[in-house]
């Protein structure tokens, strides 16, 4: 599984519909400062369901919608569709090919998951990508300042990304659901 292509409209500085296409497992998005590298990494998180602000470097999740520039207006909506390689059926379902998407409309705050186009909730994300190595404390996305985090960090925080490596995660988060946690 690989992700193909990234299609991202009004968010952050994508103000224009842009595609990019993945033709390699391994990514690595390289660019002056201040291009959007960042951004589209962002983008990744926030489409596999990212619900903290802060990690997207915003103070509101309406951050995310490209906000104007010099010349050009913001807009109301900001959209990205992730598409996977699923040949290997890597995620469990039977498309070949997986879309995911994330929309978000500045005048309601409202969000709204696509699963191939069709609506979903945020859990059946979750639920689709737990344990693939895509999760949110997943290692397949390295951000800015990752590896310098993770050698800092507390024992037991470094513990829950090995957890989450080793596919272990999703039963502890079962677990901590099931008692009412
Ligand atoms: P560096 O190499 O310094 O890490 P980068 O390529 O990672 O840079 P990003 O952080 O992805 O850069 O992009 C920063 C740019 O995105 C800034 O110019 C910022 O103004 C713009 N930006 C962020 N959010 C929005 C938004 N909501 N609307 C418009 N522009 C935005
Ligand atoms: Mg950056």
């Amino acid at each position: 599984m690989f992700l193909k292509r990234i299609e991202l409209q009004g968010f952050k500085s994508f103000a224009d519909k842009t595609i990019i296409t993945f033709d390699s497992d391994v990514i690595g998005i390289v660019g002056p400062n201040g291009c959007g590298k960042s951004n589209i990494n962002d983008a990744i998180r926030w489409v596999l369901g990212e619900q903290s602000v802060k990690s997207l470097r915003g103070t509101s999740m309406s951050d995310v919608i490209f906000s104007g520039s010099d010349t050009r207006k913001a807009v109301n909506m900001a959209e990205v569709t992730l598409v996977f390689d699923n040949t290997q059926h890597f995620l469990h379902v039977d498309y070949e090919e997986v879309e995911i998407t994330r929309r978000l409309h500045r005048s309601t705050g409202e969000g709204e998951y696509f699963l191939n186009r069709t609506p979903c909730r945020l859990k059946d994300i979750q639920n689709l990508i737990m344990d693939t190595g895509l999760g949110r404390d997943s290692l397949s996305i390295i951000s800015q300042g990752t590896i310098s985090s993770f050698a800092e960090s507390k024992p037991e925080d470094r513990r829950g990304l090995f957890e989450e490596a080793a596919g272990v995660a999703k039963y502890k988060k079962r677990k901590i659901e099931s008692l009412g946690k």
